[in-house]
């Protein structure tokens, strides 16, 4: 490893993680922001503006993370602060219908026509659960269908993601969950169209649905091979199964219509989550109304929440998503464009062999010579060059992900400055991946 992987320490972040570690499991409320997987003291944020991120030592990262994806106009954007300040202003839950939540809705579903209705929640974990409820209660079946390495959040029944084999009927990955929760749940390989019919031929009438990231971020980027999801979509609408189409991470991200405004796959369902909170915790799951009126009060399915709708909330995700014009669009693409071609040219002159996937503007790197289309190709990537490569690049100021199997992304706010930034850190960060050693 360079030796400038770990030229600094982090006191400050230090200590807060010590104290955290005493109070909190691991240190972290949420398992991927401990480090664990390319070491060191995770970075505790005080602020963000912009395209930077403060920690709690003082140094300012060029922020590659964007909070997982949310903040797609970086932090701090004065006009969703605004909008989030006049909400406050007025309360902060009411427990009753507001105008706030009806806005939010109105906006998601002007943007993407197969969306006729939405309810909303407070995370995507909460969204793809109801989805994946609503879609046994409508069709009245049981299995659903997975692919290796799509994360759903924490939904019980959608952790099992184990047996990269074909046609696994998963076994629960998590302890805790159990096999009945996850004895419905049948785990396919990614891109793999023939294990899906296979899977249908195998249980007539008794697949409710397939879940799918519109274009899966969670094992890296890993885009759908061309035919997959309008394949998908067939196949379940020959056999009278749902079809799922998880956007919590690609909504409103990837084009203004989400992923369904780059295929136009006509999705049964849909799920939201990151970008419409513009910060906050605010979610959704929708799509065609038919299925939507199985829903509580209009229908037997239950779902409820307490802080749904949340008025500072759809306050946040309404300003954020109102920003969102073309133009804005077209300069994440931009940015994103000339990131990917500054890492992929330091990464080339050290001769580091690697793959940059795209989905859109969302983007990660493998470090591999071989295209990844599924998990086992995602694993089977060099990730100690991505250790060094990150801590040098952290080193250098710039937060990436602190995991090989995770997309990177940007916001409106990556200026000029701080793709300079970026630049000047790459080269030493291509060395360091070039030297690493497993
Ligand atoms: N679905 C996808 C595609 C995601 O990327 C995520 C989170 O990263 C989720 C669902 C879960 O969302 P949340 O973390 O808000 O529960």
């Amino acid at each position: 490893m360079s030796e400038l992987a770990y030229p600094y320490e982090a006191p400050a972040s230090q200590a807060l993680f010590d104290r955290a570690a005493a109070v909190t499991p691991g240190g972290v409320n949420s398992p991927v922001r401990a480090f664990r997987a390319v070491g060191g003291t995770p970075r505790f944020m005080v602020s963000g503006t912009g395209p930077y991120l403060t920690d709690a030592d003082g140094r300012e990262y060029v922020d590659l993370v964007c909070s997982w994806g949310p903040m797609i106009l970086g932090h701090s954007h004065p006009e969703v602060i605004a909008a989030v300040q006049e909400a406050v202003a007025r309360g902060t839950s009411f427990g009753t219908p507001g105008e706030g939540e009806v806005a939010l809705a109105e906006e998601m579903v002007a943007r993407i026509a197969p969306l006729e209705q939405v309810r909303l929640v407070s995370s995507g974990t909460e969204a793809t659960m109801s989805a994946i409820r609503l879609a046994r209660g409508f069709t009245r079946r049981t299995k659903v269908i997975k692919f290796a390495g799509c994360y759903h959040g924490h939904v019980d029944s959608l952790l099992a993601a184990a047996g990269s084999g074909v046609a696994t009927f998963a076994l629960p990955d998590t302890p805790g969950v159990t096999g009945a929760q996850a004895g419905d749940t049948i785990v396919l390989p990614y891109n793999d169209l023939d294990a899906v019919r296979e899977v249908f031929r195998a249980h007539p009438g008794e697949i409710a649905c397939v879940i799918t990231e519109a274009s899966p971020g969670n094992m890296g980027v890993v885009p759908p091979a061309d035919g997959f999801n309008q394949g998908l979509k067939d196949v379940c609408a020959e056999n009278g199964a749902l079809y799922i189409s998880d956007e919590v991470m690609t909504g409103f991200r990837t084009s203004r219509a989400g992923w369904f405004g780059v295929d136009g796959v006509v999705p049964d369902l849909m799920t939201f989550g990151k970008v419409m909170g513009g910060g906050f915790p605010a979610a959704a799951f929708g799509g065609r109304a038919d299925v939507m009126a199985h829903l509580a009060p209009a229908g037997p399915v239950y779902q409820a929440g307490t802080l749904s709708g949340n008025p500072v909330a759809t306050a946040a995700g309404l300003a954020q998503l109102r920003l969102l014009d073309y133009a804005a669009y077209a300069k994440v693409d931009a940015v994103s464009k000339e990131i990917q071609g500054l890492v992929t040219e330091a990464l080339t002159k050290e001769g580091v062999a690697h793959r940059l996937q795209t989905a859109s503007n969302m983007f990660s790197v493998f470090f591999t010579d071989r295209p990844v289309r599924d998990y086992d190709d995602a694993r089977a990537q060099e990730s100690f060059r991505y250790t060094a490569f990150f801590h040098s690049l952290l080193a250098g100021g710039v937060y990436l992900p602190p995991s090989s199997f995770e997309s990177w992304f940007v916001s409106t706010a990556h200026d000029e400055r701080a793709v300079q930034r970026i630049a000047d850190a790459l080269p030493a960060a291509a060395r360091a991946a070039a030297e690493a050693t497993a």
